[in-house]
């Protein structure tokens, strides 16, 4: 019987989730065993025009990790649906927008203006910006165009199914493949896949007893108790707002959860559950004394939404 066909693609991402897919180990031996990997530009040389002169529907599933940021994200994005099957957004920034998706707090503008002309590091004197089209001697070179707002791959194409996190964990990737190649039916469309379905505090080891605070810290800023909720320490962390699946992971290591398993199941707005948890425990009653204590939260937009802004019901900020 022929295998399985598979695609892996990437588009606006760090990389992270390839690598967490190669962090399978030896168990990528049995990935590649069960399925014939068609596509994965980061590991084995395909090239764009290969996918092209498929069939459409000849791939089984598309893994797409990235957000949407530009013209060759977006037309990936649709080459992949008409191709696949099945399309999985793979990772927070194809789930949710993910850290690309931060950009949709400033604008496109104010990007290019810090990243190509007043970034410390940067000599422009002339004041030049890439440009999708310039002739050369050769030809004429072309370069994706950047979107002015970042979108998640579901405002982009039909998602099938979502396997979220930052990377997601190698070992809820496994469970997924594992359950795929057991020809088990598959869940119902839109499921969220290699998560749980309670928040992250449920999984974690710490001792949470929803103190009262009138002071917030940065993690560097104390130190903390092992065993004692990051929380109840008056850190930010993200656990009560986040999917469980990864296993409490950060506050395991001393970390405040960030939240990159987005937000729990029936939640639409992962910052505003984070709000909603963050006024539950503040020790005062009067607006001025409220308003002190939370102006010490650093970047409350960029805390609350690290991963989440596109998929937020802000979704993006209109001027600056
Ligand atoms: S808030 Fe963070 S540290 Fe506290 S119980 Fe939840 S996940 Fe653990
Ligand atoms: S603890 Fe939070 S930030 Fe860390 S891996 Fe889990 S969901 Fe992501």
């Amino acid at each position: 019987m022929a295998k399985p066909k598979l695609a892996l693609y990437w588009a606006a991402s760090c990389g992270g989730c390839e690598i967490a897919v190669l962090d399978l180990h030896e168990k990528i031996l049995d990935v590649a065993n069960a399925f014939d990997i068609v596509f994965w530009p980061v590991a084995l040389d395909f090239k764009y025009h290969d996918v092209r002169a498929m069939e459409d529907k000849s791939i089984d599933i598309c893994l797409f990790n990235g957000a949407i940021v530009n013209s060759e994200n977006e037309e990936m994005a649709h080459l992949m649906r008409n191709k696949s099957k099945l399309v999985v957004a793979f990772g927070a920034c194809a789930h949710e927008g993910g850290i690309p998706g931060l950009a949709n707090l400033t604008t496109k503008d104010a990007i290019l203006k810090w990243v190509f002309k007043d970034s410390p590091s940067t000599v422009n004197n002339n004041g030049t910006y890439p440009q999708t089209h310039t002739k050369m001697p050769e030809g004429e070179i072309e370069i994706p165009e950047m979107w002015e707002t970042v979108k998640s791959l579901n405002q982009v194409i039909d998602v099938d199914y979502y396997i979220p996190g930052c990377p997601p964990q190698p070992d809820q990737i496994w469970g997924v493949i594992e359950y795929i190649l057991s020809g088990q039916p598959l869940p119902a469309k839109g499921a969220t896949l290699g998560a749980g379905d309670k928040t992250c505090c449920e999984e974690c080891p710490r001792e949470r007893k929803e103190k009262k605070l009138k002071q917030f810290f940065r993690p560097y800023e104390i130190f903390s108790d092992p065993n004692e909720c990051l929380l109840d320490q008056g850190i930010i962390c993200l656990g009560p707002a986040s999917r469980s699946g990864c296993g409490a992971l950060c506050p395991k290591a001393n970390i405040p959860c960030r939240g990159c398993y987005g937000a729990p199941p029936n939640c639409p707005d992962q910052g505003a559950k984070m709000v909603s948890a963050i006024s539950s425990v503040i020790d005062a009653h009067e607006p001025e004394e409220i308003e002190k204590i939370l102006d010490q939260i650093v970047d409350p937009l960029g805390t609350f939404y690290r991963f989440s802004v596109p998929q937020s019901i802000l979704r993006r900020v209109e001027k600056i």
